[in-house]
């Protein structure tokens, strides 16, 4: 017997917590009975119901997505926005993003319908290093990498030790390229970070997940990670 939370997680549904929001919503229903507290347990023969439609467990699979831009990290939108999951309509498996990139962020997501592993590599403790390239309004100089490295004040939190290296800059434009490595995954991080040292991000790409790269995929490509991939971010 497991946690009913637990057990919709592994199937697929969605990561534990999101799990947790859906059952005191009061969607779920265990052998026909509506479910709304959080401590029940359920056994593999039991029945469970999500909206009035059986959930059944799903092979896991795992997808390095090259989110574009213009793209919510969602399963859907209540403004018809296109949705990440829309690249992943001829699967049989419902996936959904592993943390999340912002509208016009574009790059590196993981999609998954393994939901502890989502709650895994978003955890802070498991502390994967995620390394984003971001366009900034400004010309980058070493002071602006110091501050970033040594941790930014960001809402009452300082983030912690990060990696940043100039990449080049256009003293015509008025503009540069940085790349910066953290390892946290708070809302809008890495915008918020290059905001205080006064370098607005115009554009913003996440480039790798742990030691995963986006090699030679092109946005809106995916492709299936392998075992041992999935091991090594474990
Ligand atoms: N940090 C941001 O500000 N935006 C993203 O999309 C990802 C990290």
């Amino acid at each position: 017997m497991e946690r009913l939370q637990k057990v919709m997680a592994h199937m697929g549904v969605a990561s534990r917590r999101k799990c947790e929001e859906i059952i005191t919503s009061g969607r779920v229903k265990v052998n026909g009975k509506c479910v709304k507290e959080l401590g029940i347990k359920v056994s593999q023969s039991d029945r469970i119901e999500v909206d009035g439609v059986p959930v059944y467990r799903e092979e896991p699979v795992y997808y390095l997505f090259y989110k574009p831009k213009g793209v919510l990290s969602a399963a859907s939108d209540d403004r018809d926005r296109r949705v990440v999951t829309d690249y992943f309509d001829d699967i049989k498996e419902r996936v959904y993003p592993v943390g999340r990139l912002d509208y016009d962020t574009t790059g590196l997501l993981i999609m998954t319908n393994d939901g502890e592993f989502s709650q895994l590599m978003t955890h802070p403790k498991h502390a994967i290093d995620k390394t984003y390239v971001a366009k900034v309004k400004g010309i980058p100089t070493p002071r602006h990498m110091r501050q970033l490295e040594r941790g930014i004040m960001i809402d009452g939190r300082k983030t912690s030790p990060a990696v940043a290296k100039i990449i080049s800059f256009d003293q015509a434009k008025g503009t540069g390229i940085v790349s910066l490595t953290i390892h946290e995954g708070w809302n809008h991080q890495v915008k918020k970070m290059f905001e205080a040292v006064g370098l607005p991000v115009q554009k913003l790409k996440r480039e790798r997940f742990g030691f995963l790269t986006l090699d030679k995929l092109q946005p809106g490509d995916a492709r299936i990670l392998k075992g041992h991939e999935i091991q090594k971010l474990m």
